[in-house]
Formats: C-alpha cells, structure tokens, sequence
C-alpha cells in the first residue's frame, strides 16, 4: 500500500496519517482508541461493530494510539476495513507513559506486592498505571487528538448491539451536551483508599463554589461520604474542552503530585468522573441510553422494545446493567432529572 510503502521497510512513520476521502458536514470529531499491535483482533471486532452500527453513513475519522510504535502489520490488518475519514496512528511520547521523578519507585514496588496479596485486580501491572495516568493527564493533549473537538472513547473488544441511526456528535453539539456516558460502577474501594481525602483538600483549596454534581458520588450531602460510583469511562462521547483547560490540568496535577496513580491503583474512570462532577454541570451530561453496548462483563441493552426492534438490536434486555446493584446510573438521573 502507497503510504505505507512511503515509510522504510518494517517501521512506520510516527505520526502517520492516512486521508481517504472525506464527507462533508461532519462534526469535528474521531473514535479513539488506546491499544498495543497484539490487540489488533480484537480491535477489528471493535471496528466492525462501529463500522457496521454507525459510521459507515459518516465517516468520522479513527484515532489509535500506542505506548510502543504501531507494526506496519498492525496497521495493514486495520486499514481496509475503514474506508472513509482519516486514519491516525500515534506513539504517546515515552516520559507521559513512565514514572514522574517524585514517584518513589522501590516503595510503588512494595504497593504493588501488598495490594496483590489483597488480589487487587491488576496489582502487579505497572503499565495499567501508565494507562489511567496517561487517559487522565495527556490524551487529550496528544497532536493527533487535540485538533479535534468530540472524541469517542473505544476499547478493542467491545461491541455495539443497536444500529445508531443518528450522528451522536452532532446530537452533542446541538443539545449544548459535553459528557456522553453508558454504564456507570462502583469502584472497588482498594483501588482507591486515599482518593477521597485529596479531592476533598482539593476542593477545600481551590474550590469556591457547590458543585452540583457532587451529590452523584455520595449518600448524602456532607463530603464525609463516597460511594466511589462512576462512569464507566471505557465508553465516552466528550468534548475535548473538558480537559484542555488550566482549571483541569491543575486538577490532574495536584491528584499526580499525591503518587496515588503508583503508590495505590487509581483508575482512570473514577478520577475522570470527579473531574466531571467538579466542572460540569446536570446540563452538560448525556446519558446515552439507547445504544447497546458491551464491554466485558457487562451489558447496556435498551429496554424498550420498541427502540430494539427500530434500531435492530441483538442484545437480550434481561442482562442489562442499568439495574444492577452494581451500577449507580439511576441516581445520576434522579440527579440530573432534577436539576
Ligand atoms: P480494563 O478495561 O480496566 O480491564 O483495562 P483494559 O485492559 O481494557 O485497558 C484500557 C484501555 O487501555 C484499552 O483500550 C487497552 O487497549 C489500553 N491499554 C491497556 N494497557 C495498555 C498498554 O500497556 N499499552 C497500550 N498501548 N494500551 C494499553
Ligand atoms: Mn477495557
């Protein structure tokens, strides 16, 4: 292929961009995805879910991004099966995917063996943690995405069950909305012991008003409680703006500088929720209730038969997750239904 031959042999250019041919009247948008050369497979169920449910009436361009470079294998396997918008293949720069210089890293090492004797998921994986640090503190800095406006979080291996029949981006741009969001969790509390009391001295240093939002991560009103409920940040629909601003880089700055990302398991998901309860407001939120989404062990799946059989759902509404004791959705639509 023409533009990979561009490149020398077996090493691709960083960035490299592919243009196919574009529509018109899009938003300025593209689907993101984090992921390493061996997920390619997985990440082809991903683009076919996409593909097939979505975009192929758009479009919209396809962001990949990766700590190591992307094979030209990687990139070979993936690029016929989209066949319009750009196509983005990034390498994160190597000091936002590594230890801060303050990180003391013998005693990150000792966390990391206490919390796998508590069988923490994901104990022992220092890359998990330059993960979340890297979704909180940098993608949305990265060339290849700060250009845009939207970005669709996707994950390899996740799978759409209803055909989306409208451009969720422009439905975000037209109703004013900045957080789209499926599923929400609770968190598990030994990912995260002293998460609770730096957000608090955050707020109480640099945070001079109520934010609304902040009854969605507790019982009660009193910021002595946290029922580390958040969005399932696997799957978002958001703008850009939410994160490229001073107010939130100092926010991330401030939770970097505690260590926690290394020295307990801070995930993404929880501490990009904060964020969004301190920033936002109900208004800005969108939960998109109609698309039937899947990534392991759960499943949002649409309850109105109705909309299943419009959008020709193939998902069963008996394992859907909105329910769940384990899933908090309905208390942030009481919150935002109210507001
Ligand atoms: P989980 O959903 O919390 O179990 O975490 P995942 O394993 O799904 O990781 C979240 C996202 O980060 C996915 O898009 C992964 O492909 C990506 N990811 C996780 N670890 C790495 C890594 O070490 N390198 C790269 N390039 N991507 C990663
Ligand atoms: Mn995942």
């Amino acid at each position: 292929l023409e533009y990979i031959e561009q490149s020398l042999p077996g090493i691709l250019a960083n960035p490299l961009v592919i243009n196919k041919n574009a529509l018109t009247n899009l938003q300025n948008a593209t689907f993101l995805v984090l992921c390493r050369n061996q997920d390619v497979y997985e990440l082809l169920e991903t683009i076919q879910s996409v593909q097939d449910r979505f975009n192929h009436r758009y479009g919209y361009d396809w962001t990949f991004l990766n700590d190591k470079p992307f094979s030209v294998d990687f990139v070979n396997t993936i690029v016929d099966y989209i066949p319009r918008g750009r196509l983005n293949f990034g390498q994160i720069p190597p000091e936002q995917w590594s230890y801060p210089d303050w990180v003391n890293q013998t005693f990150a090492a000792e966390q990391r063996e206490s919390m796998a004797n508590e069988n923490v998921l994901y104990a022992l994986s220092e890359s998990y943690r330059f993960m979340c640090r890297y979704y909180l503190g940098f993608f949305y800095r990265h060339e290849l995405v700060a250009k845009y406006q939207y970005y669709w979080r996707l994950e390899p291996g996740i799978k759409l069950y209803c055909d989306i029949n409208y451009d969720v981006f422009q439905f975000m741009k037209l109703n004013n909305k900045k957080y789209g969001f499926t599923m929400t969790i609770f968190e598990y509390s030994k990912t995260i012991p002293s998460l609770w009391f730096h957000f608090k001295q955050f707020i109480k240093e640099n945070i001079d008003y109520n934010p609304p939002l902040l009854e969605f991560v507790q019982n009660d009103d009193t910021l002595t409680s946290y029922n580390e409920c958040h969005f399932w940040s696997n799957f978002e629909i958001a703008d850009l703006s939410i994160f490229d601003n001073d107010q939130y880089n100092h926010f991330f700055n401030y939770l970097d500088q505690t260590g926690g990302f290394f020295y307990e398991r801070w995930g993404d998901a929880p501490i990009h929720s904060l964020a969004i309860l301190l920033f936002l407001t109900p208004n800005d939120l969108w939960w998109f209730g109609d698309i039937g989404y899947y990534h392991a062990p759960y499943l949002q799946c649409p309850q109105l038969a109705q909309l299943r059989l419009q959008n020709k759902c193939s998902c069963n509404p008996n394992e859907d997750f909105t329910d769940s004791f384990l899933s908090c959705t309905r208390h942030i639509l009481d919150i935002i239904n109210s507001y």
